[in-house]
């Protein structure tokens, strides 16, 4: 069993790298800031304002989620329903970011997170896997890009979804939420010391997968 941890800021490629990793690799994937953005949707659905900490606290204490693999794809369940795309909405992520930093809604999803990886050879990707979920992962990357590079990429992203948001509103949403996810107290967003570190502003995707499976197959082997 192997667990991979990918660390990095926002829009720095984790998912589609993740994903592409996962099938070569033949190991679950674990996008562990879709459980944050469900526990914001949440939040949004229910009139809890996310700077209430002692409310979203409660919430987040109660709340049905639950992460299903549908012929290999993460699904997020909330409530018993289906929000996978819901939590993709841009007005989800700032909420998310805020949420993620109390120490309620940390407990609940990290718990929920190394039981996962503990049943699982998989690939977990978010802000602290490698310094805290899973300290001792067999392996873990921190994937950037700079600002304009990953907003950029957001905005393709958002335009093939449909989702209308300005790259300059985009841009100005990821400095912000870097900002707040690194400067919090609880498990901020850092490389762990013995992280790789791996800048994609220059890289496709396929190079970054090459990347790192290179350096994954040869300690396996
Ligand atoms: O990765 P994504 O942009 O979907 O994450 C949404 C938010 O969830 C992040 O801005 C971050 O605040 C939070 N998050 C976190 N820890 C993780 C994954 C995500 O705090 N492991």
């Amino acid at each position: 069993m192997i667990n991979i941890a990918i660390d990095g800021p926002a829009g720095s490629g984790k998912s589609t790298v993740s994903e592409i990793l996962g099938k070569k690799l033949d190991v679950l994937c674990l996008d562990t800031g879709a459980m944050y953005r469900a526990c914001a949707l949440k939040c949004i659905k229910e009139g809890v304002p996310a700077d209430n900490e002692i409310e979203v606290g409660k919430l987040v204490d109660a709340i049905d989620l639950k992460v299903e693999y549908r012929k290999g794809a993460q699904r997020t369940v909330l409530d018993g329903k289906d929000v996978s795309e819901e939590i993709r909405l841009p007005q989800v992520s700032m909420v998310a970011s805020t949420v993620s930093a109390y120490a309620a809604v940390r407990k609940k999803m990290v718990g929920l997170q190394r039981e996962i990886a503990s049943r699982n050879s998989c690939i977990l990707n978010g802000r602290d896997i490698g310094t805290n979920v899973l300290p001792d992962a067999e392996f873990k990357f921190y994937l950037t890009a700079s600002p304009e590079v990953r907003a950029k990429r957001r905005f393709d992203e958002n335009v093939q979804k449909g989702f209308k948001e300005s790259y300059n509103d985009i841009l100005n949403d990821i400095i912000k939420r870097d900002e707040q996810d690194k400067s919090r107290k609880i498990a901020p967003l850092a490389k762990a010391d013995d992280a790789v570190l791996v800048d994609s502003s220059l890289m496709s995707v396929e190079e970054v997968v090459e990347f790192m499976l290179n350096i994954v197959t040869k300690k396996l082997k």
